[in-house]
């Protein structure tokens, strides 16, 4: 399974520009889409699943034109989107039976199979009898990733499943993408949470105002940060310079101060260790200095 993305533009009729000039190239497996609130990730995930028609640019799968092949590509889709929402009315159970049968599976025996199998796969099995709208955030969401793997899609689009879940239902639905990747399917997951693009993403994209600002492997990613994040203590007093200077990520209490944990271009005299990066480093470096300077040359360009 291959998806391409070739210079997707989306301006809104009022004139917002959503998104520029996007290149991508999702190959199977997990594709991670980092960016913060308003970067244009719903909007390039509705183009993905059919639902919005881009204003320039279009996507491939397979090399099928979607735009010309709409029911097709349709038919391999399976899509989780932020504001999941279903009936109240329906035991869980029934929810995914209805959603099967809207899917087109009209064999009662093999729908109420699929049921139960996808019940299992996101541990709603013993909740099959309760409603779904009295099942918890995470329950909904996990119903949520049932309802899109009705018909074994091979490609699943989610966007920001685990906004407003608690850690532990977090970790849950991680590990339920987790377990799908081991398929041979794509999914592309949207995020604003660094921790949910975890080893599991083989690829990744930086989305911020509507431009790739990077793409490539977590560890290509991470790799950019080298010799940018330190680690020192400071007194009370420094704590408050050095935190105006940099992002501070972690500062720990100790006698007489802090030990911080920082991102910086350079140190401009500040005396501190050099450390490992990681994802959150990475993108907190990357949203403070380079998509900065990007957004400072664009500038420039206009
Ligand atoms: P994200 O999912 O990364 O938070 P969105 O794709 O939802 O980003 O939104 C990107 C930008 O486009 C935001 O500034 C949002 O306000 C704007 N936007 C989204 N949908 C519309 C619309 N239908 N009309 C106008 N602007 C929109």
């Amino acid at each position: 399974m291959k998806i391409e993305i070739k210079d997707l533009s989306q301006v809104y009729k009022n004139d917002f520009r959503a998104l520029s000039h996007v290149d991508l190239e999702i190959n199977s497996g997990m594709f991670g889409l980092l960016g913060p609130n308003g970067a244009g990730k719903s909007t390039l995930m509705r183009i993905l699943v059919t639902l919005l028609n881009p204003t320039h640019g279009d996507v491939f799968v397979n090399g099928m034109k979607l735009s010309d092949n709409r029911a097709e590509v349709r038919s391999y889709l399976g899509y989780l989107p932020q504001d999941f929402r279903f009936f109240s009315k329906l035991k869980t159970w029934e929810f995914l039976d209805y959603a099967a049968s809207l899917a087109g599976i009209r064999n009662k025996k093999q729908r109420l199979e699929q049921v139960d199998d996808l019940l299992e796969q996101v541990g709603l099995f013993d909740f099959r009898n309760r409603f779904a709208n009295k099942l918890s955030g995470g329950m909904k969401r996990r119903l949520g990733i049932a309802q899109a793997l009705i018909g074994d899609p091979k490609i699943v689009v989610v966007d920001e499943p685990t906004t407003g879940l608690d850690p532990e239902e977090r970790i849950r639905f991680r590990n339920i993408l987790s377990n799908l990747s081991q398929r041979e399917v794509i999914i592309v997951l949207s995020t604003h949470i660094v921790g949910d693009i975890s080893s599991t993403c083989s690829q990744m994209a930086l989305l911020n105002g509507g431009e790739v600002h990077f793409k490539g492997s977590p560890e290509q990613f991470i790799k950019q940060t080298d010799g940018h994040v330190f680690k020192t203590n400071v007194t009370y007093e420094e704590m408050k310079l050095i935190s105006e200077a940099y992002p501070i990520i972690t500062s720990v209490p100790e006698a007489g101060g802090y030990e911080v944990e920082f991102v910086a271009n350079e140190l401009n005299g500040w005396k501190a260790d050099t450390i490992t990066p990681s994802l959150e480093h990475a993108y907190v470096y990357f949203m403070e200095y380079i998509a900065n300077q990007k957004q400072v040359s664009n500038d420039i360009l206009i």
